[in-house]
């Protein structure tokens, strides 16, 4: 394979057809930052409107707010902006929680829906909250439910007459690994079991098509490729034909059928604001709906192209570049089958993503070994990789990372 340069990777951003979209950001200088599936970029239109609605909306209009300026409505309306990127229609996406909380709350509504069963599946590679929450679950319900965690590969043929619903991360948030929805759904379905899905890693950096597959339940994170900002709020998907029969096991009075008759017995919501439980975030909803925005007029198709160009452009970087440091591809170097990150092992994983981004290539390190660079294809440039592998060679040749100060270790990696 013919060696790449920089100016290779120039006349690509040149040909890029999302490049443009790289303004709707604020980027610092000095900064190449491979770590927007953990937080987001902060919007350019971020500041502005949240200085409107807290000074004249909040400041001037006061409790006003709620029907004046629709805050009530923010759960709804910013579910029907995620909706189109996930494949889903406006009506069975809510924003609302946290992730770890939507978890809870489906699957307890998906065994409720397959009640004669008790079995939760899973993988070994799934994120742990989602697996702490089906242990938590299954004492809470106390009623033999357990959870079974095979490995990724092993999902498929694990599917079976006892499993009441599969759980599971469609991009493995470690190596990038990605889970084939549309073959797995038609699988669970052939067998009665549920699907529930967590988009963290998958809504935004690429197409996803929860309603063609047949998936049943679905959540999402909101300060990942959605660019919410941090501990924005998450979303959920209930596929329609669930939204009346599934219940939820949080009876919120934002969930209730008439919550200003403040009636003492709980009566659910039609459809799915049933899913609802408290008063929603409003200022972090409007700095979620910011980030939504910036993906008006933007082709989800461009987008999945984009992100494993850059993601193959990194794996090839590293082989001409890094070979013999000590870096082995943690992530699958076929495109079909890895998200929109590429991830190293190495022995001195922590220590190594600490000298970059002391040197301004911001990525993460997650336990035991590994590095981990994520592309969002909305802001960043093919020379941004040429040159965060240039620092990564550096790093690695003069062996940075041995420097003692990158080897304390903080309370976030
Ligand atoms: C980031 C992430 C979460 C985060 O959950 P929170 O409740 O927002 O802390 C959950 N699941 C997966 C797969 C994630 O990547």
């Amino acid at each position: 394979m013919p060696t790449i340069d920089r100016a290779a990777c120039e006349a690509m951003d040149r040909d890029d057809p999302l490049a443009p979209a790289r303004v709707r950001f604020h980027l610092p200088d000095g900064v190449i930052y491979l770590d927007g599936n953990s937080l987001g970029a902060l919007p350019r239109a971020t500041p502005e409107r949240l200085a409107r609605l807290v000074t004249r909306e909040w400041g001037d209009d006061l409790i006003t707010g709620w029907n004046k300026h629709g805050w009530v409505e923010l759960p709804r309306r910013l579910g029907a902006k995620i909706a189109p990127l996930v494949g889903a229609q406006a009506d069975e996406v809510l924003v609302c929680d946290s992730t770890s909380l939507n978890v809870f709350k489906l699957l307890s509504a998906a065994l409720s829906a397959n009640p004669q069963r008790r079995l939760i599946l899973s993988d070994s590679g799934n994120f742990p909250t989602d697996l702490y929450m089906a242990q938590g679950l299954a004492a809470l319900l106390g009623r033999d439910h357990r959870l079974e965690l095979v490995p990724p590969e092993g999902v498929m043929e694990r599917l079976a007459e006892d499993v009441a619903v599969v759980m599971l991360t469609e991009v493995d948030y470690r190596t990038g690994r990605r889970h084939d929805m549309a073959a797995i759904n038609e699988r669970a379905r052939s067998h009665g079991v549920l699907t529930l899905w967590d988009l963290a890693h998958s809504a935004g950096a690429m197409p996803v098509e929860l309603d063609r597959t047949g998936a049943d339940f679905a959540v999402g994170c909101g300060y990942k490729y959605l660019n919410g900002g941090p501990g924005a709020p998450a979303f959920l998907f209930v596929a329609r034909h669930w939204q009346d029969r599934a219940q939820q096991p949080l009876f919120g009075w934002f969930g209730h059928a008439r919550p200003f008759d403040f009636d003492t017995s709980y009566a659910p919501r039609d459809g799915i604001d049933r899913f609802q439980v408290g008063t929603p975030p409003v200022i972090s909803m409007a700095a979620l709906e910011c980030g939504l925005d910036t993906f008006a007029g933007i082709d989800l198709q461009q987008v999945r192209a984009k992100s494993l160009a850059l993601g193959d452009l990194m794996i090839r970087l590293v082989e001409q570049q890094c070979a013999g440091f000590g870096l082995s591809l943690a992530s699958p170097p076929a495109g079909a089958a890895r998200g929109s990150q590429v991830s190293y092992a190495h022995g001195h994983g922590y220590a190594v993503m600490q000298a970059l981004i002391a040197r301004g290539v911001i990525g993460d390190f997650r336990a035991p070994d590994l590095l981990r660079f994520g592309f969002t294809p909305l802001y960043l440039r093919f020379a941004d990789i040429w040159d965060a592998v240039a620092v990564l060679r550096t790093v690695l040749m003069q062996e940075e990372w041995r420097r003692p100060e990158f080897h304390q270790r903080a309370a976030v990696t």
